[in-house]
């Protein structure tokens, strides 16, 4: 599909180009902005989506363009779907890590400390151990250490990590939410597993 804009007599309409004329989407579709030059001047949150209020982008802070007086954009605009598998430009991902599951005690209360309530140290509470509980001192010029030492009355905590439950920690690049992406993927992995059981169930 062609977009275009197109000057008129009302200032600048939008359109669509079929064949060898162009549609006044305008004329035809009432939630099309009337104004279009001010919107196009703006950011990509002002740009009203036509038909599909979920085609609204995901990050409205974008500027596009400011056009001037009499000015306007010609848009070609074609949304390919695929996935970071096959080219990297698919790639909503990215800073993916993983790791053990944090324990956590401040003198035999066994906190959670992925709790938001709790004011956890990733740098002077995180244990590398799985076998036994490290004893790390908390430290005296850290404000987050301090805080858990005045919460719960402690000098030190007892750190370890839970190897039988994983923490996966990742971010996207905006174009889709982080739920979305860990929806589709558990939606391909689930696909793949169970291609991979039909195979091992023909195997003589
Ligand atoms: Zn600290």
């Amino acid at each position: 599909m062609k977009i275009v804009g197109f000057r008129t007599q009302e200032g600048l309409r939008l359109g669509v180009i079929e064949g060898d004329r162009v549609i006044d989407l305008q004329a035809v579709d009432p939630s099309v902005p009337n104004d279009l030059a001010a919107v196009l001047s703006q950011h990509n949150g002002d740009l009203e989506p036509i038909g599909d209020a979920k085609l609204r982008p995901k990050d409205t802070k974008i500027p596009i363009v400011k056009l001037g007086d009499g000015q306007a954009m010609l848009i070609y605009a074609t949304a390919v779907l695929g996935s970071g598998r096959d080219h990297a430009k698919w790639q909503s991902t990215h800073g993916v890590g993983y790791r053990y599951y944090p324990i956590l005690k401040a003198g035999n209360k066994s906190l959670d400390p992925l709790d938001p309530n709790v004011p956890y140290c990733e740098s002077h509470m995180q244990s590398t151990s799985t076998e036994e509980e490290e004893v790390m001192v908390l430290s005296e010029d850290c404000e987050t250490c301090q805080k858990f030492a005045a919460q719960y009355k402690v000098e030190s905590v007892k750190a370890s990590n839970d190897p039988t439950r994983i923490v996966l920690e990742f971010e996207t690049d905006g174009s889709l939410s982080a739920k979305a992406v860990l929806l589709a993927t558990l939606d391909i992995l689930g696909k793949r597993f169970s291609e991979l059981a039909t195979q091992a169930a023909g195997l003589a």
